[in-house]
C-alpha cells in the first residue's frame, strides 16, 4: 500500500469510533521510507500505537565506518535515537484531544549508551520503532489531525533525524568515537591489573540524587595521585592518563562529605558508556563489577551464606539459607553470595548502605561476645581470601573503621575531592597502632554453592492472561502477579532495562530453568541467545523499548522472586 491508500482509510474511518482505527495497521509506501504500522491501540488512554519507520541504509548517507564495529554501531543506534527524539521535540504538536492522543514519543538513553531497540540496523534497512497517539476527541476519531500526524510531523521528523544530510556530524561522529574508546579502555583494565580507571579531569559528581547530569557549579575534576597514574592510549583519543584502581582489596577513606560515595557510584556506573559531556565518559570499570548493600526484608531462597554466617540461634543452616524477611547483615550476605555465584568480578561497597555488624567487629566486641556467640563472621576476615581463593577484587568506601587497613592492597584517601595515596601511610599506622583483633575467618573464604531454579517457580500468568508481565518504574516488575522489587540492585539505570528484564524471565522459565541447570549455566545462555538474536527474541512483537541488562541484574531480579524455589547443586 502506499501513502495515498492510508490517506483513503483515514478519511473513511474519520468520525467513527476508535475501535476503527485497527483498519489502519499495515504497512505503506511514503517514497522516501516505509512507514508500518504495527499495532493500533484499542482506546485513547491504552498505552500508545507502535509504529516503525524503515529505510534502505544506503539511501540515507551514513557513512558505513560509523557501523561497522560493534561498540560503533550501538553508538551510532543510540545517537539516532536521540536524534529523532530532539526532532520530535522540534515538529510534532505534541498531545491533543483524548488521552494520548497527538503524542509521538520514542524510547532514548539518559547518560549512558545502551544496546536498544528503538533504532535497529539490519539487513541493510535502518528502522526506527516509536509510539504514536492515536488523536481522538472523547471516543471519536479525529481523521484530519490523524491525518497531519502521519503526513506532517512524521516525514519531518524522519527527514530531519535519519539521513547523513541533515544530522549533526560531528556530534555523531564523536558519539561513536567517544563509545568505542571507552569499550576499548574497559578491555584493557585486565591487562593493566586493574578493576577500574578513573580520568584525569573526569566529572564525577551529578546534578542530585535524581539528576544524573553532571553537576556544573563548584566541581573539582579527578586529580591523579601519582603513585596510582596510569596512562594508555586510545583507538581515537590517543594517550589518556588517569587513575589506575588496582584488583585486590582497596579501600577508599577520608572524612564525610569529601566525595568517597561520589567516587564509587561513578566506579558503580563505569560498567557503561557514557554519552559525551558526561563527565564520566572515561570513567570505566569491569563489566563484572556488581555493587553490593544491605537489603534487610528481602526473600531468599536456598542461598549458602556460610562463609559469612554460621551457628544461628535454633540450629538454622546457613549453607542453605532461606527466609522471608532477611536481615541487615543476611541479606548483605545473600547479595554477595548470589553475586559470586553468577560471576562477578569485583564487589563494589559502600558503608553507608552497609550493615555494620556485616562490616566489622572489633577487638573490644571480640572480648566482650565470644566468638562462638557470635554467628556473623564480618567481612574484613573475607575481603582478601576472597580475592586469593576466588581473584574476585572488591573496593571499599571506609571512613568509620581502621581495621580494614591490615587487609587493603589500595589505601585511596579522598581529601576535599581530591583523590590520594595513602597506602603506605595505612600500612604504617597498622603496624605502630598494631591491632589485637583476630581474624575469626578461618584459613579460607569457603565455597560459593550453585543452585538451579525449578520451573514451577515462574508463572508469568494473570487473570485471563496466559502471559502478563509489566514495569512498575525502574525498580519493580510485575511478573504475573508476583510483585519484584528491584530497588536494591543500584546498577539498573533504564526502565527500558527493567522491561527487558521481564521478558528475560520468561524466556529464561521456558527455556532454560529445567530444575538441573544452575542458575549461572541457564543464564549465560540467555545471555548469548539474546547478544545473537538481539532483544527482539524475546517477544512475539517487535519490541520498541527493550534496552540490555547485564547477567547480574537478571539473576537479580530472579533471586528476589518471592516464588523462588531452588535445588542446591555441588559446588
Ligand atoms: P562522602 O561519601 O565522602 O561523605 P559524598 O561522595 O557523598 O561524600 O559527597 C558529598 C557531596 O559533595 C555531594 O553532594 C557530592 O555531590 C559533592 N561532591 C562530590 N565530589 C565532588 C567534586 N569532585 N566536586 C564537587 N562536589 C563534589
Ligand atoms: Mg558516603
Amino acid at each position: 500500500m502506499t501513502g495515498n491508500d492510508l490517506k483513503r482509510i483515514l478519511k473513511k474511518i474519520n468520525g467513527r469510533g476508535y475501535k476503527a482505527y485497527k483498519d489502519i495497521e499495515g504497512l505503506y509506501d511514503f517514497g522516501t521510507f516505509r512507514l508500518s504500522i504495527d499495532h493500533a491501540q484499542g482506546d485513547p488512554f491504552a498505552s500508545p500505537s507502535r509504529v516503525r519507520v524503515l529505510i534502505p541504509v544506503r539511501e540515507t548517507g551514513f557513512p558505513p565506518d560509523l557501523f561497522s564495529r560493534k561498540p560503533r554501531e550501538v553508538a551510532f543506534r543510540d545517537f539516532l535515537s536521540r536524534a529523532f527524539e530532539g526532532a520530535i521535540r522540534r515538529y510534532s504538536k505534541g498531545r491533543r484531544g483524548t488521552g494520548r492522543s497527538g503524542l509521538i514519543d520514542i524510547d532514548t538513553g539518559g547518560q549512558e549508551i545502551l544496546e536498544r531497540t528503538s533504532v535497529i540496523l539490519k539487513d541493510g534497512w535502518l528502522e526506527v520503532r516509536f509510539f504514536v497517539g492515536l488523536p481522538a476527541h472523547g471516543r471519536t476519531i479525529l481523521g484530519h489531525e490523524a491525518q497531519e500526524m502521519f503526513f506532517g510531523e512524521i516525514p519531518r521528523i524522519v527527514r530531519e533525524s535519519l539521513f547523513w544530510a541533515s544530522v549533526d556530524k560531528v556530534a555523531l561522529r564523536r558519539h561513536v568515537e567517544v563509545c568505542e574508546d571507552q569499550e576499548a579502555l574497559r578491555e584493557m583494565l585486565e591487562e593493566l591489573g586493574l578493576v577500574a580507571f578513573v580520568a584525569e579531569g573526569a566529572i564525577l559528581p551529578r546534578r542530585s540524587g535524581v539528576d544524573d547530569r553532571p553537576l556544573k557549579e563548584g566541581v573539582v575534576p579527578v586529580e591523579v595521585p601519582f603513585e596510582l597514574e596510569v596512562t594508555v592510549e586510545l583507538p581515537n583519543r590517543g594517550r589518556i592518563r588517569g587513575m589506575g584502581i588496582p584488583k585486590g582489596v582497596t579501600l577508599i577513606v577520608g572524612g564525610g562529605f569529601h566525595g568517597k560515595s561520589t567516587l564509587l557510584h561513578a566506579l558503580e556506573r563505569g560498567i557503561y558508556n557514557h554519552i559525551p559531556g558526561d563527565g564520566r565518559e572515561y570513567v570505566v570499570s569491569d563489566q563484572g563489577a556488581v555493587k553490593i548493600r544491605a537489603e534487610d526484608g528481602r526473600y531468599i531462597e536456598q542461598v549458602d551464606i556460610s562463609p559469612f554466617i554460621s551457628n544461628l540461634p535454633f540450629g538454622k543452616d546457613t549453607r542453605k539459607f532461606s527466609t522471608e524477611n532477611a536481615s541487615g547483615s543476611t541479606s548483605q550476605a545473600a547479595n554477595i553470595m548470589e553475586a559470586l555465584e553468577v560471576g562477578a568480578r569485583v564487589l563494589l561497597m559502600d558503608e553507608d548502605t552497609s550493615a555494620t555488624n556485616f562490616m566489622v567487629r572489633d577487638e573490644r566486641m571480640q572480648a566482650l561476645v565470644a566468638k562462638e556467640k557470635e554467628p556473623i563472621t564480618p567481612f574484613v576476615d573475607k575481603v582478601k581470601k576472597l580475592h586469593r581463593q576466588f581473584g574476585v577484587s572488591t573496593v571499599l568506601v571506609m571512613g568509620g573503621s581502621g581495621d580494614y587497613f591490615d587487609v587493603a592492597d589500595t589505601v585511596i584517601m579522598m581529601d576535599s575531592y581530591r583523590p590520594r595515596c595513602v597506602t603506605q601511610r595505612a600500612k604504617e599506622i597498622s603496624k605502630v597502632y598494631a591491632s589485637r583483633r583476630r581474624d575469626e575467618g578461618g584459613e579460607n573464604f569457603g565455597t560459593i554453592t550453585p543452585r538451579a531454579p525449578k520451573p514451577e517457580s515462574f508463572d508469568p500468568s494473570r487473570g485471563k492472561r496466559d502471559v502478563k508481565i509489566d514495569i512498575k518504574g525502574l525498580k519493580a516488575i510485575l511478573f504475573g502477579t508476583t510483585l519484584i522489587d528491584l530497588s536494591a540492585l543500584e546498577q539498573l539505570v533504564d526502565e527500558s532495562q527493567t522491561r527487558a528484564i521481564g521478558a528475560m524471565i520468561h524466556r529464561y522459565a521456558q527455556r532454560y530453568a529445567d530444575g538441573k541447570r544452575s542458575l549461572k549455566e541457564g543464564l549465560e545462555l540467555l545471555m548469548a541467545e539474546v547478544r545473537e538474536k538481539g532483544l527482539d527474541c524475546l517477544v512475539p512483537y517487535k519490541p520498541p523499548n527493550f534496552a540490555m541488562p547485564r547477567i547480574f541484574e537478571v539473576a537479580g531480579a530472579i533471586n528476589r522472586m518471592r516464588t523462588l524455589k531452588v535445588r542446591q547443586l555441588s559446588p
